[in-house]
């Protein structure tokens, strides 16, 4: 089940406030295993992945993926939006690129967690959010383990605003 954690709090009326770092074990994000490996998912957190879980442990697969979609979609509608006329194929066929990227992440995504074997725990997102960092996983190890290390740390039961993955 997907669970999320906030760490530290919202800092209302600060501009800019630091990044609140989690304290990560040392057991890897997704399969558990105890490692030495870490990786930058979102700079400055570490997260500790072990090597068999680095390309899958964090993040969505299909991201390198739908990037150039995005891009080509997003030149196409400026094209479309230069010549004045909204209706043009160049507009449209650029919102429909732009369009069909999130499905494309997230088809990806699906399909290579089918691949991998039981135990596994993929995808973990981190997010920021005005002072607090938000963490979202499958791993309720990792989630365990996290609340024990981290004193201000707290399940919030609100998901990402993106859809999280159907099983
Ligand atoms: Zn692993
Ligand atoms: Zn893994």
């Amino acid at each position: 089940m997907r669970q999320r954690i906030m760490f530290g709090r919202f800092v209302r009326g600060h501009p800019r406030p630091p990044v609140h770092v989690p304290q990560f074990g040392t057991s890897c994000a997704c399969c558990n295993a105890l490692t030495t490996r870490t990786q930058i998912y979102r700079p400055p957190i570490a997260v500790p992945v072990c090597d068999a879980c680095a390309d899958h442990a964090c993040g969505h697969h299909g991201t390198a993926l739908a990037i150039p979609v995005v891009i080509i979609g997003g030149m196409l509608v400026a094209a479309g939006a230069a010549v004045h006329d909204a209706a043009s194929w160049f507009f449209l066929a650029g919102c429909a690129l732009l369009a069909a990227s999130y499905p494309i992440t997230r088809a990806v995504t699906a399909r290579r967690r089918r691949r991998l074997p039981p135990g596994h725990h993929p995808n973990l997102e981190i997010g920021f959010s005005i002072g607090a960092t938000l963490l979202d996983t499958d791993n309720a190890k990792l989630v365990e383990d996290l609340l024990a290390r981290n004193p201000d740390a707290q399940l919030v039961r609100s998901r990402l605003p993106k859809a999280t993955l159907v099983d």
